[in-house]
């Protein structure tokens, strides 16, 4: 037999074995470059899939090879090297990494609009979240019960979702028990069509008919009278009947601006609970967690600098292993040290779109916004102390954010002196590092940033 219908045939017993992403991860790229009477030599296209066939196919290769060629095979080697693709291989070659790239990113909905990924088993706990993870299991174990409502809250890509999700994955278990999940923007949208088309019953049935009210990003439903005025009815009914309600925000409802105060009030009511950043430990710990779940492996090393460089968001860190993994699949280049640096120093900032647009008038705009704050106020001249820290964020971002000088931050809000804006530069510096509510709120603040 020639050595590519040998190989050939390996991999068709293979194929067999194996998850179609696992097999076509492994094994695409690679070939027999050359053929003894007992040894055979396997081409792979770099160090990382020659490391991962050793360990883990090794066995299986053999067996294959042997059962194909009566035993003559005894030894196989593996040895980085590529060989040159015809045209159709290419062409499929790159249709099968666009379909596993699909696959990852397009959420696999289950019932309820709920992200298949966001359970329980599949989140890793650690110091920032060990406090609302057990609050939702216990919510999930007897709804209604322990804590009503249970409200999370905390930065962006932490996990808010995904606990809140994974509540409503478990109780999807029972028999007949009907779940909501939305964010608070779809409530708004959906209360206001419905008012518009006087279907305002429907829509109220339709909520409060639920045992369990899933809501993400309520935050957003400050200032908007009409739906907080709905809400509270939900609210009421639902708590009354002890189903169960769970809510995320990005800080804490005291801290929601224009947030009516009998909607404050009942938020305070159940159990509060908060998801900050996560330390190193459980940073490559969620990194192991991505890479077991990807089938795919990265030297200790280089998981360990993933995670102390991408500090503050979770979302990120997966994002970070995504770019690396494609950089692998696309480039068959080896995943080295020095290639992560390179693939890592251009995501810490958001692609295309954001960045380049944000001028000191958005930024000062967005930050006015957040705390619920005239702009007219913050560039004035008073000092007081409800100002005074607000305005230093604006100094702060505008120096991370729009790269601008000391003494033109200071002329942007109302020409103040450029030590000012150094002064509070550095100040928050410190205060990202030494306060958990500066360095979320920091992080709310550029999400609306790169969104709006
Ligand atoms: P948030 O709602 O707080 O902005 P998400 O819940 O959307 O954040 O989380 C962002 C991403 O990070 C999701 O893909 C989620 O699965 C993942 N993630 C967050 N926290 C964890 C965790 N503790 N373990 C595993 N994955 C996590
Ligand atoms: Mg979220």
């Amino acid at each position: 037999m020639q050595n590519d219908q040998l190989w050939q045939a390996v991999l068709g017993e293979l194929e067999l074995q194996l998850s179609k992403a696992n097999f076509t991860t492994w094994f695409r790229g690679t070939f027999i470059s050359s053929r003894e009477e007992s040894k055979v030599i396997v081409g792979v296209p770099n160090a990382f899939t020659k490391s991962w066939l050793e360990k883990k196919y090794h066995e299986s290769i053999l067996k294959a090879l042997q059962s194909l060629t009566e035993r003559q095979i005894r030894e196989i080697f593996f040895k980085v090297e590529t060989k040159k693709l015809s045209e159709p291989e290419a062409t499929n070659l790159i249709r099968d990494i666009k379909k596993i790239e699909q696959e990852e990113t397009e959420p696999a909905l289950s019932s309820f609009g709920l992200n298949n990924r966001y359970t329980f088993d599949k989140f890793i706990v650690g110091k920032g979240n060990e406090l609302a993870y057990a609050a939702c299991k216990a919510v999930a174990q007897t709804p209604g019960k322990t804590y009503n409502p249970l409200f999370i809250y905390g930065g962006v890509g932490l996990g808010k979702t995904h606990l809140l999700q994974a509540v409503g994955h478990a109780l999807a278990q029972c028999q007949n028990c009907k779940i909501m999940y939305v964010t608070s923007e779809k409530f708004t949208n959906e209360y206001i069509q419905a008012v518009k088309n006087g279907r305002g019953k429907e829509f109220k049935d339709a909520y409060r008919n639920v045992d369990l009210l899933l809501i993400d990003d309520i935050q957003f439903i400050a200032g908007k009278e009409g739906t907080q005025e709905e809400f509270f009815h939900t609210f009421n009914h639902l708590h009354q009947s002890n189903k169960q309600i769970v809510l995320t925000s990005d800080r804490p409802p005291k801290a929601i601006p224009a947030l009516e105060k009998r909607l404050l009030s009942r938020f305070e009511w159940g159990m509060i609970a908060d998801v900050s950043a996560p330390d190193l430990e459980t940073r490559i710990a969620i990194l192991e967690a991505k890479l077991k779940e990807k089938n795919y492996a990265l030297e200790r090393e280089i998981v360990s600098f993933i995670a102390s460089h991408v500090q503050n968001n979770i979302r990120e860190l997966e994002g970070a292993l995504n770019r690396i993994m494609a950089f692998n699949q696309f480039n068959n280049t080896p995943i080295n040290l020095e290639n992560v640096k390179n693939i890592l120093s251009t995501i810490s900032r958001p692609a295309s779109g954001g960045r380049a647009n944000i001028t000191p008038k958005t930024l000062i705009k967005t930050v006015a916004e957040f705390y619920d704050l005239a702009i007219e106020e913050l560039i004035g001249k008073s000092r007081e102390k409800r100002l005074a820290y607000p305005r230093q964020i604006i100094m702060y971002l505008m120096r991370e954010e729009v790269q601008s000088s000391y003494p033109a931050i200071g002329q942007e809000l109302g020409g103040r002196d450029h030590t000012t804006a150094m002064h509070a530069y550095h100040k928050i510096i410190g205060e990202i590092e030494n306060c958990e509510k500066t360095k979320q709120e920091i992080s709310a603040i550029k999400e609306r940033l790169y969104n709006c």
